[in-house]
């Protein structure tokens, strides 16, 4: 069965990079009819950042890729956090310690920090010298005397070559670049490898979706396998996920962590959509795809060795796109319409002089009529939509200083929308305003426009005066402008 893993550090908050790694994990499993799984690698206590691990899965959730197995969830191989698993890695390291494959290293910290020091400042890259590698069954039993617990570290030897699914064969030189890696430290908490191994062998991972800056670390992997008898699981490594120009994702600009999109009102499916539309896995890249539209269609040998380029400046045009799907589906719309109603409340709460705008059926139409301009729900609260929601404080004065005819454009307007008996479109209205303008002699039709749309939202600027009126619906406009003559 297949059997995939996303597996985070809670070093921080989900961001694009991850959901990438996690969707298409997601996304391979539920193509196989597999299971998704959610592993948070917390062995690394002091770079735990708070609320991280709560974050990484609740923004899962709400994109809409929820693991199967999961901390939270819970499963048949759990737990799900590396910290509660202490015990499978001591196990793993004892047996790499028995057949040899692995062994106790006593160098102090000092001396190690000494080593790191003296290859940087002759420009080369820090490797432990395995010093402890060959220690005698005399020594190593003299050295435990004094320092009972000491740091494992693993024999490197020659690594295997191995096929990626996504970059072809493989074989990475770790042995003589980095010397024998520590797997188990002295506070009895492994490090990556050894979790990652032991973990992704007890919880019958079948294949490894990660990102390619793990590539070369798989060659450890497949030693530390081969060490402990176990089958590997199959690997795919999948190419980053880059700006638009080729530089790095920034996460210290924080403008690509899950939760700001959350609330700044974009939609989870145009996330899903734009991060698998800039790289590769599916015949053809198509703005508009829905999370079962991208599982019918992904392919892993598609997959190209690419570097992704996301460009987030796209991002409300896919907005829009989805936005529009959900409000043509009668039980989304719904939903939105409660959205919007919070919305509504939220920005304009203590305004809003009519409840009226609140009905669900005013919310409704006002949505439908606006879909095509608004990319998120949220530009319907924008300040050039406050007009639909709350009544303008209209100044008199300022109108009389756009046209001294006040007062006869007003009642022209009414007489206008008591003769049209509801029933107008947008056309008509135009045609409408027009000849009212030209029925005011010595008055230029653009101040008449001007001075209605002051009247009706209380701005100079804004949408054309028909669609407002549109929008707001005769008895609203009807209202607004009686409220001038008053
Ligand atoms: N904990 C690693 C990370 O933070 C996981 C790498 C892997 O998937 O093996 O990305």
């Amino acid at each position: 069965a297949v059997r995939v893993r996303f597996a985070p550090s809670p070093t921080g908050f989900l961001h694009l990079g991850g959901l990438r790694t996690a969707l298409y994990n997601y996304i391979f499993a539920k193509k196989h009819g597999g299971s998704f799984i959610l592993r948070l690698e917390d062995t690394d206590q002091t770079r735990l950042v708070p609320g991280a691990a709560e974050n990484i899965e609740d923004m899962l959730e709400w994109a809409g890729i929820p693991p199967d197995e999961s901390p939270r969830r819970g499963g048949p191989v759990g737990p799900y956090l590396q910290s509660q698993r202490l015990e499978l890695y001591a196990q793993a390291a004892e047996a790499l310690l028995k057949t040899g494959a692995a062994y106790p290293c006593f160098c102090s910290s000092q001396r190690l920090e000494l080593l790191k020091k003296e290859a940087l400042r002759s420009h080369q890259t820090p490797r432990y010298d395995n010093r402890c590698r060959n220690l005698s069954p005399g020594q190593v039993a003299q050295k435990l005397a004094k320092n009972p617990k000491p740091a494992i570290r693993f024999r490197l030897e020659e690594a295997p070559a191995f096929q990626d699914l996504v970059y072809g064969w493989n074989r990475h030189e770790v042995a003589s670049v980095e010397g024998d890696p520590v797997i188990l430290k002295s506070d009895g908490f492994p490090t990556y490898h050894l979790a990652c191994v032991v973990d992704d062998h007890h919880m019958g991972i079948s294949h490894v979706l990660r990102g390619s800056e793990w590539l070369v670390s798989t060659s450890k992997h497949l030693l530390l396998y081969q060490a402990l008898g176990w089958p590997p699981p199959h690997f795919a490594h999948l190419p980053l996920l880059l700006n638009k120009d080729g530089s790095k994702l920034s996460k210290r600009q924080g403008d690509i962590f899950l939760e700001k999109f959350a609330a700044a009102g974009f939609l989870p499916d145009a996330l899903l959509d734009i991060i698998t539309n800039c790289g590769s896995g599916f015949p053809e890249n198509q703005m508009g795809r829905t999370l079962p539209e991208l599982i019918a269609q992904f392919d892993l040998t598609r997959i190209t060795c690419h570097s992704a380029l996301l460009d987030l400046e796209k991002l409300p045009e896919f907005n829009r796109l989805h936005l529009r799907r959900l409000v043509s589906n009668a039980t989304q719309r719904h939903q939105l319409v409660e959205k919007l109603q919070v919305l509504v409340e939220e920005a304009f709460g203590s305004q809003l002089s009519d409840r009226a705008v609140l009905d669900p059926a005013y919310v409704e139409r006002t949505m439908l009529l606006r879909q095509d301009h608004i990319c998120r729900l949220q530009d319907l609260v924008s300040p050039a939509y406050s007009y639909l929601w709350t009544r303008p404080a209209v100044d008199r004065a300022q109108l009389g200083t756009i046209s001294e005819k006040v007062d006869e454009i007003a009642e022209r307007v009414l007489g206008l929308l008591e003769g049209s008996g509801g029933n107008l479109t947008q056309d008509v209205l135009n045609a409408e305003l027009k000849k009212l303008s030209e029925g005011l002699a010595g008055t230029k039709h653009s101040n008449v426009m001007k001075l209605l749309r002051m009247a009706l939202s209380g701005q100079p600027q804004g949408p054309p005066v028909a669609e407002m009126m549109m929008s707001l619906g005769p008895k609203e406009v009807w209202e607004r402008i009686q409220k001038v003559l008053s």
